[in-house]
């Protein structure tokens, strides 16, 4: 029940600050995506440092794998496209979910709270997203679990952001806490730290090795996407690597091509049993998973992660994106965002049993059973003036509709494997209530 009133409470906040979230492109697979390697370069830049840098760097060493240029293009620390802008939101690259819309952060606000109810109000947690972006999710999350302070007032609260970006970090720094980073000298994990709006400490770490540990609440949205894959095809000869290198035809300009023989990543990567032709494998967010997956099992507490992805059955996802619009992902790197989908059952393996697994499940049936319908209801009737109440009805629609980012955004949660076992069949007298179902993949409990 209490958490019925919670949510109630919260949905039916009267607030409708939505309207100052515009809508643009998002990253997600659009149903005509010209492939990797077909759209021409946008505008001007295609001679950038990080090209110069990649051209020095492969005529001395030869092809880089495409994880190794992804790598660079998004996180070399002087010219790397997140190092140096990140151009999340109305005036950069892509729009993301929470850029869309406060309701999305709030919901999955909600989801933290009802989880942390469902394990036994543990009396401390840590908040850690990976790839906090501008800080906006993490922002609507916190102003959540204020609205809900009568349940929360006696959890001490703290937030842990992994950024590598100091440009972004910066953004989120103003987000949170209002202010500029505070860089932190006494300790050397944590490279700056703050007080939330709300009051509650925020450190930011290049590292999840380098987060604490103790009970925690992971989030990473559109954070996977972001980490570098290796791309393999199938030839007569068998399975090669596809590289990076110089285009021997124009200058300064770079092309795909095989490797001559199997690479350590061909013979670590493809299953005996895979039937694609064409594969993408993405070993960075596999360790991710699995320290995600150890914490949880040793500290507790649940993982929430949501991207766009598939089931290992996709082949060339990679692709670029500028200004909104596709990018041909090997022009004028540094410039502009990489991403490649996530392959939830790679992650699913990765866990190696150490948790339970839920999902994925589609963004519209999560948000539709965290309530999304009703938190709207509440803000269009708060809404007064017409262009807000537009705004969310698009705002919603972006979310919501199979054809946008309804159907293509997934959700993903690790769980300790306790918080799923069933009851006893025949409840023992001094056994314990059941637990209530994971809100998200089925509806939020009322009871
Ligand atoms: N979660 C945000 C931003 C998504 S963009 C949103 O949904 O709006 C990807 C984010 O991950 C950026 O903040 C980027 O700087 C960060 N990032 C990318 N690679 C990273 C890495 N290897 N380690 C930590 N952060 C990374």
């Amino acid at each position: 029940m209490a958490l019925f009133l919670a949510r109630h409470a919260l949905l039916a906040a009267a607030r409708s600050s939505a309207g100052s979230r515009r809508l643009l492109r998002h990253r997600a697979p659009a149903a005509a995506r010209p492939s990797s390697g077909a759209a021409e370069a946008e505008g001007p830049g295609r001679d950038t440092a990080m090209l110069r840098h990649l051209l020095f760097k492969l005529r001395a060493t030869g092809p880089v794998t495409v994880a190794e240029y992804m790598r660079e293009a998004l996180t070399n620390p002087g010219q790397g496209y997140y190092t140096r802008c990140g151009g999340i939101g109305e005036s950069g690259d892509f729009v993301t979910s929470p850029e869309i819309s406060q309701v999305f952060g709030e919901l999955i606000g909600i989801w933290y709270v009802s989880e942390w109810m469902a394990s036994g109000r543990p009396p401390a947690f840590q908040l850690v997203e990976l790839g906090p972006g501008r800080g906006t999710l993490t922002d609507d999350i916190l102003r959540v679990f204020k609205q809900l302070a009568s349940l929360l007032s006696k959890c001490d609260i703290s937030v842990h952001l992994v950024e590598v970006s100091p440009k972004l970090s910066k953004i989120q720094a103003l987000t949170l806490t209002g202010r500029k980073a505070q860089l932190n000298s006494k300790d050397k994990s944590a490279y700056m730290q703050g007080l939330s709006n709300t009051g509650i400490p925020i450190f930011w770490y290049r590292d999840i090795q380098d987060v604490p540990a103790g009970y925690s609440f992971y989030l990473a949205h559109e954070f996977f996407d972001a980490l570098p894959i290796h791309k393999f095809q199938r030839t007569e000869k068998g399975w090669r690597e596809v590289l990076v290198d110089i285009d021997p035809e124009v200058p300064d300009q770079l092309r795909f091509v095989l490797s001559p023989s199997s690479t350590p990543a061909t013979e670590n990567f493809i299953q005996p049993g895979e039937r694609r032709d064409h594969m993408e494998v993405c070993p960075e967010a596999g360790i991710i998973i699995q320290r995600l997956a150890s914490r949880i099992e040793e500290d507790g507490g649940a993982a929430l992660i949501a991207d766009y992805g598939h089931d290992g059955t996709k082949t060339d996802t990679f692709r670029g994106f500028r200004n909104h619009k596709p990018h041909h992902v090997l022009r004028a790197p540094g410039t502009a965002d990489l991403t490649a989908d996530v392959d939830f059952s790679y992650l699913q393996k990765m866990t190696e049993g150490r948790t339970a697994t839920l999902g994925p499940i589609k963004q519209r049936e999560f948000l539709k059973n965290m309530g999304i319908d009703l938190r709207l209801q509440v803000l269009l009737q708060n809404s007064y003036d017409k262009a807000t109440h537009e705004q969310l009805l698009h705002s919603y629609d972006m979310l919501m509709n199979p054809k946008k980012m309804g159907d293509c955004f997934n959700f993903f949660a690790l769980l300790p494997h306790c918080r799923l076992e069933l009851p006893a069949k025949k409840p023992q007298p001094n056994s314990q209530a059941p637990l209530p179902p994971v809100a998200g993949f089925s509806e939020l409990s009322l009871k």
